[in-house]
C-alpha cells in the first residue's frame, strides 16, 4: 500500500519520512514540492537525491485523482472531471473573478442528500473523499489556472459547494482545510474558504464552538417546512426551527463584522413570490440572525422539473428581503454552458468547452 502524500499533514510527513529513515528537512522539502511548488513527480523533486526519489516511487504516491476531462466555458469558468483510484467521478469548477478568483471544490463524489433542483442528487451518494483527493483538487485547478507552482496573482478564495455534503464528511474536510492552511504549503487560510451545508444541524453546532475554521453558508432554497420538506429532504430530520436555532448560535460565534450567508435557489412559480419573500424575511428576523441572503437562480438541467425565476421576479424578492433588512444579493450564475454551474456537477460531459485532459 503507498502513502499518499497529498492526504498528510505537515506532521504526518515528516512521520512518514522519519519511518523511511530520513531526516526532518526531507519532510519539509517534500511537503513544500507537494503543495507549494505544486509538483505531480517525485522525478521532479530535484532537490531529493535520486536514491531518494526512486525509494519514494515504491512507496508513496503523490496524488491519486486522474484528470479526464476539462472543459472551458464562454464565461471562462472551467470545470474539472477527474476519476479516483476506484473510478468515481469527482468535479471542480474554477472560476475567473474581476477580483478574485474562486475554487468550487467537491467534498463527496455524488451526493446522499436528495435536494429536487440538484443534478448532483440524482447520482446518489458514491463515496466520501479523503482529505487528499479534496487538497489536489486545488493543486489541480490552481495549476491549470496559472503555471505549475505560479503564485496565485490575487490570492483565490475556495468554495465547498461542489458535488456532496460537506458536513456528511466533516474530518477529512476539516483536515485538508488544515493542510491547505499551511504557509510552507498552499497557504489558503480558512478565513479565504466557504463551506455551504443543506443543514447538517449537530456540525453546525461542531463548527461554533472551533476557532480557525472556514464561513459559512447554509442552503435554505424554502421559508417554510412544509416547502422546504419537498425540495430538501433532509428538512424532516432537521427541520427549518432547529436549523435556524444552531445558526443563531453559529451566529453569536462570530467576531464583530463577520456573516454567515443563506444560499436560495429562485425556482420559477415554486419558492420565489412575494410571500416567500415576506416569509423569509420574518424568519431571519424573528431569529435575530443577521446573515445575508444569497439568491441563486435556478440552474436549469435535463431531467429537473424547473426553471429559474425571472430577473424581475428575482429583484422583486430581493427589494422584499431589502426592505424588511435583510441583506440580499443576487448571485450571477458562471458555467451554465457547460454544466458547471451550482446544482450542475454530475460527471457529465459536454460537447460544449471540451477539451484534452491534460491542459
Ligand atoms: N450540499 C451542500 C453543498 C452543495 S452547495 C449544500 O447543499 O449546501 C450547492 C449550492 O447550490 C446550494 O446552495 C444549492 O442550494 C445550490 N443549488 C443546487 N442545485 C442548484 C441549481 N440547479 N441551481 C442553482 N443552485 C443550485
Amino acid at each position: 500500500m503507498q502513502t499518499h502524500l497529498a492526504c498528510l499533514t505537515q506532521a504526518e510527513l515528516s512521520e512518514f519520512v522519519g519511518s523511511l529513515g530520513e531526516p526532518a528537512y526531507r519532510a519539509r522539502q517534500i511537503f513544500a514540492g507537494v503543495h507549494a511548488r505544486r509538483l505531480n513527480s517525485f522525478a521532479e523533486m530535484t532537490d531529493l537525491p535520486r536514491e531518494l526519489r526512486a525509494k519514494l516511487d515504491t512507496r508513496a504516491v503523490i496524488s491519486t485523482l486522474t484528470l479526464e476531462s476539462r472543459y472551458i466555458s464562454s464565461d471562462g469558468t472551467r470545470r474539472y472531471l477527474f476519476k479516483t483510484l476506484d473510478n468515481r467521478p469527482v468535479e471542480t469548477v474554477f472560476i475567473p473573478e474581476e477580483r478574485r478568483d474562486t475554487i468550487c471544490f467537491s467534498s463527496q463524489s455524488g451526493c446522499p442528500l436528495q435536494c429536487t433542483f440538484c443534478l448532483t442528487a440524482q447520482l446518489g451518494l458514491l463515496r466520501n473523499l479523503t482529505a487528499g483527493e479534496i487538497v489536489e483538487q486545488i493543486i489541480v485547478a490552481l495549476n491549470d489556472a496559472y503555471g505549475i507552482g505560479v503564485k496565485t496573482p490575487r490570492g483565490t478564495n475556495l468554495v465547498g459547494m461542489g458535488a456532496g455534503e460537506p458536513f456528511l464528511n466533516f474530518d477529512p474536510l476539516m483536515k485538508a482545510i488544515r493542510i491547505m492552511k499551511e504557509p510552507a504549503g498552499l497557504h489558503i487560510v480558512p478565513n479565504r474558504i466557504t463551506v455551504s451545508t443543506a443543514g447538517i444541524v449537530p456540525r453546525i453546532r461542531e463548527l461554533a464552538t472551533i476557532s480557525d475554521r472556514p464561513h459559512l453558508a447554509i442552503s435554505l432554497a424554502a421559508p417554510n417546512d412544509e416547502l422546504r420538506d419537498e425540495l430538501m429532504p433532509i428538512n424532516k430530520k432537521w427541520p427549518i426551527e432547529e436549523l435556524l436555532s444552531a445558526c443563531r448560535e453559529f451566529e453569536k460565534s462570530l467576531k464583530r463584522n463577520e456573516r454567515f450567508t443563506f444560499e436560495y435557489v429562485m425556482l420559477d412559480g415554486v419558492n420565489d413570490s412575494d410571500e416567500h419573500a415576506r416569509q423569509l424575511a420574518n424568519l431571519i428576523n424573528r431569529h435575530r440572525l443577521h446573515a445575508k441572503v444569497n439568491l441563486i437562480p435556478h440552474n436549469p438541467a435535463e431531467p429537473l422539473p424547473y426553471q429559474p425565476s425571472s430577473t424581475e421576479r428575482v429583484e422583486s424578492f430581493r427589494k422584499i428581503l431589502e426592505s424588511k433588512g435583510v441583506h440580499a444579493f443576487v448571485r450571477r450564475p458562471r458555467g451554465r454552458d457547460i454544466l458547471a454551474a451550482c446544482g450542475q456537477l454530475a460527471a457529465r460531459s459536454t460537447a460544449q468547452g471540451a477539451s484534452e485532459a491534460r491542459p
